[in-house]
This record gives structure tokens, C-alpha cells and sequence, in this order.
């Protein structure tokens, strides 16, 4: 062959591995991304202009200073300290990331990560100790929101509120089984007007509760979530009457959901899948927009689904600015079948008469994360938010949280604790779904992850990290970027 047949012959093979390669790219970009993937080939540029990224934390699992700053006593302090076997590893928030004493700290992180926002709860025994606006206002914990919302501000980061992330004042349990009685309805609206009163000049988001459906769960389901509407729709009437054409805020509150994939193709298991929707997302959706609980849960629960009068039906109708989402997770939804024989006492989980899996034929959803029903499905966070668009009226979204865990293993190096490469693939394919899914309309407005650091994960305690940053327990606190940390970084600078 001449030297020319060989410069030929060359020139083919490279051009057949450009055109192979570019193919491949392309797949990877236009489709499911399953297989490897570049996890720089998406930024803030791929999300629409004004689109808001932070990272999500509570008071309980983050503040700490249980004892100090005139803060008065909440449930978890209470459950915790009852009950310390309750908790994997009989911790508690006590002392938690101690974020009351290092908020600078963990705002320089923040700016570090390039995020714009950070969204965090108010701890309703900090501000009022005993619970009533009769029993007194506590001045240092005003002081202290306002310290950490000026230093969030003078850092170029908006402050997303939650006013209710579980924390209950112990007082209002005491007195009248908190959630459980009407009687929360005022005293979250007072409440919920101190904090509008004090920070509402400088808070321009306010999400009124968070998951009330994982609320609910730890109590009497049915009447613990009609009151959390009620109060909910009780401090957003207070707002808009009061305090929104003035201090030009929105406002609105956090739904948990996961994805549910019908089990097979039977119509039993899809219509078992749209249950398993109606009983965690529509129970609190359809209120907020057609002021009735979901038909599904009328039929399944019958009589122990409280009503709503006429008058609250039309004052929880559209008492929203936003939705949050927080996605995590999916699960397959699988038909229970009516029983004749089972005489037991009904519960929340056999009214749905879903049985909700992980796995299907010895495959699971996808990999697991640390926490047991935390199985990795980024895909149904498109589905989630699609159907919420369809079926309520595409509202706009904030996903208030979406996070991973692995093991707090004490044995660790700390370098090896930092390398946290499945976490950055969570972000990726996550945020690849949600810009797809505004790419097909639905109006999602900002994401946060959760968590900015590790944290206390209610009963699983430490033994789980969630954190961007990793906490380090051995070592002060010491907060340290994990590599999801410096990928975020990456993908949040703005040129
Ligand atoms: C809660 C967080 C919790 C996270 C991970 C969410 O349901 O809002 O407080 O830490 O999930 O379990």
C-alpha cells in the first residue's frame, strides 16, 4: 500500500471514531442519563434565568444551644431525652452542628458553594418558650433569626423561612396534644404573625410547614394533617390580609412526595399507584385547591377522614403562592385486595390498600442509598413534577429538598469521608430531570439539596450523613466541603 493508501486508511478510521463518538455524546445528552456521564456537562446555564439554587436545614437538626438563648423546651427535646433508645444512637439535638454559635461559618460555606439562597426553619420554642404569644416573647430569639438573615443578606443569599420544620413547643403538647386539637390553629397564626411582624422587611419566602405528611405519621394521621391545613390556611389569610402588600413576600409550604411506579401492568396496581399519590400528596393538594380531601381517601377511610366545613373549604382553596417539593425517593405500588377476615384495627397504611416495594422480582428500584427507603430513582422526580402540573393546575415549584445519605462510619479517614462521588451523580441526574421537566412547562423556580451539612437525622441520630459538608464529630464540628461541595461550585458559577 502506498503512503497515501495508509494517509486514506487513517483518515477513514479517525472520521468513523469521530461520527461513532459524536453519536455517542449525543445519546448521552439527549437520553436517559444511565450510563456514564460527564457530571460537568450541566450547569446553573442549562436552567432558566432568576432560577434559585441553595441548600435546606431545620432548627432541631441543625441549631443546637437547646439550653441557651431563653429557648423553651420542644417535642423532640422531650422524645429525645424520654426516650433515648428511640434513637439509633441515643443522640439528640441537644448540641446538634451547633449552627446557632457558627451561622457565619456556615454561610461562608454557602458563598463558598456559590449557592444563592439557603433555606432554614424558625425553632417555634426559641421565639415563644412556652408556645402562646400570652406566655411571652422571647427577645434573643428574635435577635438570633435576625443576626443569621442579615448575615445571609449582606452575603448575597435570599432566605427561604419554614416556620414549622416538627420542632413543636413541648408546652402546646402538654396542654392540648398539639396538632391534635383545633386549638393549634391560633396559636400557629400568632406564631406565624411574630415572625412575619419581625423579619417579613428582609424574608420575601415563607413556607408555612414542612411535610405534614411525615408530621402526621408520627401521631393520629387523619386529624393531625387537617389541622396542619387548617393552621396553614389560617397563617396564609393572616399574610395576605396583613402583610403581603406591604413587605411584597410569597408564601406557601413543603409536601413530601415520592414517585410511585404501578407494580405491574394490571389496572389494579395502576389504580393502586394513583392511591399511593392521593394518600401522601393528594391529601394535602386537593384541599389547598378544590378545598375536599381526595375522593380515593373519602371511599377508603370513610368516616375517620374529618370534613371540612363549607367556610374552611373556601378558605383553604388556592391559599398558596408556591408549592415546595421535597423528592427523595420511589417505590413501586402494588393492589391489596378487600378482606372480609381482617378484623384489626384499621391504620393509615391499610386504608391506602397499597402495598408499596422497593424492588420488583429481586431488582430493585435502583441503588440504595444509607437510609433504608431511600432507593435512588432520579427519574421520578420529571414524573412528580409533571404530574403535579397536569393534575393541580401547574403551580409554581420550589423543590424544597432532594439529598442523599451514606453511613457516618467513625473509621474513616477523613479524606476518604470527603469523596462523595455517588452524591454528586445524585445532583446530576436529579437536576438533568427537573430541567427537563421545565423544559416540558412545568414552572419549577428554584432547587435546594438537602442538607448544607451533615446533621441529626431524627431517629437514625448521627449514624446517617446527608451533608454537602461534612460535620466532624470527632474533631470540634469541624465543618469540611465534600466533593459535592466543589462540584456544586463548579456548577453554580456565574461567569
Ligand atoms: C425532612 C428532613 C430529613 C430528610 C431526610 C425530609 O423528610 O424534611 O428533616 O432530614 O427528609 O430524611
Amino acid at each position: 500500500m502506498t503512503f497515501n493508501g495508509y494517509l486514506y486508511l487513517l483518515y477513514l478510521g479517525l472520521l468513523t471514531l469521530i461520527i461513532s463518538s459524536s453519536v455517542l455524546m449525543m445519546a448521552a445528552a439527549v437520553t436517559d442519563p444511565t450510563t456514564l456521564v460527564d457530571h460537568t456537562s450541566l450547569n446553573r446555564s442549562n436552567f432558566p434565568k432568576g432560577f434559585i439554587f441553595g441548600t435546606a436545614s431545620s432548627s432541631y437538626q441543625y441549631e443546637g444551644a437547646a439550653n441557651e438563648g431563653g429557648r423553651g423546651q420542644s417535642i423532640w427535646d422531650n422524645y429525645t431525652h424520654k426516650n433515648p433508645e428511640k434513637i439509633l444512637d441515643r443522640s439528640n439535638g441537644d448540641v446538634a452542628v451547633d449552627q446557632y454559635h457558627r451561622y457565619k461559618d456556615d454561610v461562608a460555606i454557602m458563598k463558598y458553594m456559590n449557592t444563592d439562597a439557603y433555606r432554614f426553619s424558625i425553632s417555634w420554642p426559641r421565639i415563644l418558650p412556652k408556645g402562646k404569644v400570652s406566655e411571652g416573647i422571647n427577645q434573643e430569639g428574635i435577635k438570633y433569626y435576625n443576626n443569621l438573615i442579615n448575615e445571609l443578606l449582606n452575603n448575597g443569599l435570599i432566605p427561604f423561612v419554614t416556620l414549622f420544620h416538627w420542632d413543636l413547643p413541648q408546652a402546646l403538647q402538654d396542654e392540648y396534644n398539639g396538632f391534635l386539637s383545633p386549638d393549634i390553629i391560633n396559636d400557629f397564626q400568632d406564631y406565624a404573625e411574630i415572625c412575619f411582624k419581625e423579619f417579613g422587611d428582609r424574608v420575601k419566602h415563607w413556607i408555612t410547614l414542612n411535610e405534614p405528611h411525615s408530621y402526621s405519621m408520627g401521631t393520629e394521621p387523619y386529624m393531625a394533617s387537617h389541622n396542619q391545613l387548617l393552621a396553614h390556611a389560617a397563617a396564609v389569610k393572616l399574610y395576605r390580609t396583613k402583610y403581603q402588600d406591604s413587605q411584597n413576600g410569597s408564601i406557601g409550604i413543603t409536601l413530601n412526595c415520592h414517585w410511585f411506579l404501578p407494580f405491574s401492568n394490571d389496572t389494579l396496581d395502576h389504580q393502586a399507584a394513583q392511591r399511593a399519590l392521593d394518600f401522601m400528596f393528594g391529601w394535602f393538594m386537593e384541599p389547598l385547591t378544590t378545598g375536599e380531601y381526595p375522593q380515593s381517601m373519602v371511599s377508603f377511610v370513610g368516616n375517620r377522614l374529618p370534613k371540612f366545613t363549607t367556610e374552611q373549604s373556601k378558605m383553604l382553596i388556592g391559599t398558596f403562592d408556591f408549592i415546595g417539593i421535597n423528592y427523595y425517593t420511589s417505590n413501586y405500588a402494588a393492589n391489596i385486595p378487600y378482606s372480609n377476615n381482617d378484623t384489626s384495627k384499621p391504620t393509615y397504611f391499610k386504608d391506602t390498600h397499597v402495598n408499596l416495594t422497593t424492588e420488583r422480582n429481586g431488582i430493585p428500584i435502583g441503588p440504595r442509598a444509607a437510609s433504608p427507603w431511600l432507593f435512588i430513582y432520579p427519574r421520578g422526580i420529571q414524573e412528580l413534577l409533571l404530574y403535579t402540573k397536569t393534575k393541580y393546575y401547574n403551580p409554581l415549584i420550589y423543590i424544597t429538598e432532594n439529598g442523599m445519605d451514606e453511613i457516618n462510619d467513625p473509621t474513616l479517614s477523613l479524606e476518604k469521608s470527603l469523596m462523595d462521588t455517588y452524591r454528586i451523580d445524585y445532583y446530576y441526574r436529579h437536576l438533568y430531570y427537573i430541567s427537563s421537566a421545565i423544559k416540558l412547562g412545568v414552572k419549577v423556580k428554584g432547587y435546594f439539596a438537602w442538607s448544607l451539612l451533615d446533621n441529626f437525622e431524627w431517629m437514625a441520630g448521627f449514624t446517617r450523613r446527608f451533608g454537602i459538608n461534612f460535620v466532624d464529630y470527632k474533631d470540634n464540628l469541624k465543618r469540611h466541603h465534600k466533593h459535592s461541595a466543589h462540584w456544586f461550585r463548579n456548577f453554580l458559577k456565574k461567569d
